[in-house]
């Protein structure tokens, strides 16, 4: 098997970059001090004017827009950057521009909001679309991280950092799978049996025991933690969280 080349997110380290396109100033503070606060780098442009001279002249990893701006149409915006850029955009618009809303779809944007905006909604969608746009550009939209491990769920292997495939059995990896699907929640040894057991018969609760010692043995210690009395949980590496 040879080994996969895949560069580690720093996200921690540098502040995912912001542009704002409103022109509204209260709701333009608003939203640049709510996204500072979700730890964000936020800039605010007032109007369309300069705004393909702004994203050209900074590196920003998203751009949340305002479909109703005085003097530039936020579709047109939207259409023109899509055409030269994959800059994820966010739009934010008033209830009442629901057409707009889904002709922004037809250009490219990636998610949207109606308003009011709520912070930590919005916080959230532009992670997602960073993330996504970050993916599709390395090419792995199937890796996830797994602890220190990448989990590719399409080719069910889990990678260590130096690029080997551990060799996992299918009800190991199913366990895996399972594990990561739950986010750090703790999974019940109820819920391990149900994504695990295949047509051999239901596992028991000591197969499912044993299961998770031999994954730990290949995967790391340090990956699965036990729950008392409920089950076993993954333990997520600090740049996920
Ligand atoms: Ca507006």
């Amino acid at each position: 098997m040879l080994p996969r080349e895949f560069g580690m997110r720093t996200s921690s380290v540098s502040k995912e970059r912001i542009l704002v396109v409103e022109d509204d100033i209260w709701q333009s503070n608003f939203l640049r001090q709510t996204l500072a606060v979700e730890g964000f780098d936020v800039s605010v442009l007032p109007s369309g004017e300069e705004f393909f001279q702004t994203v050209e002249a900074h590196d920003f990893d998203a751009v949340v827009l305002d479909l109703g701006l005085p003097d530039e149409d936020g579709i047109v915006l939207a259409r023109k950057l899509r055409a030269r850029s994959k800059l994820p955009i966010v739009v934010v618009t008033a209830r009442e521009e629901l057409e707009d809303k889904l002709a922004s779809f037809d250009v490219g944007a990636d998610d949207y909001l109606t308003k009011p905006v709520e912070p930590k909604e919005l916080a959230a969608r532009l992670r997602a679309v960073i993330r996504r746009a970050t993916e599709a550009d390395d090419g792995q939209g199937s890796l996830h991280q797994l602890g220190e491990h990448k989990l590719d769920i399409e080719r069910r292997e889990v990678i260590a950092t130096d690029g080997t495939v551990f060799d996992l059995t299918p009800a190991e990896f199913a366990l895996t799978v399972a594990l990561h699907h739950a986010q750090g929640k703790a999974v019940t040894r109820d819920e391990i049996v149900d994504a695990v057991s295949s047509g051999d018969g239901p596992l028991n609760f000591r197969a499912v025991d044993i299961l998770v010692s031999r994954v730990r043995k290949k995967l790391g210690k340090g990956l699965i933690e036990t729950v008392t009395g409920t089950g076993y949980r993954i333990v997520r590496a600090e740049t996920e969280i």
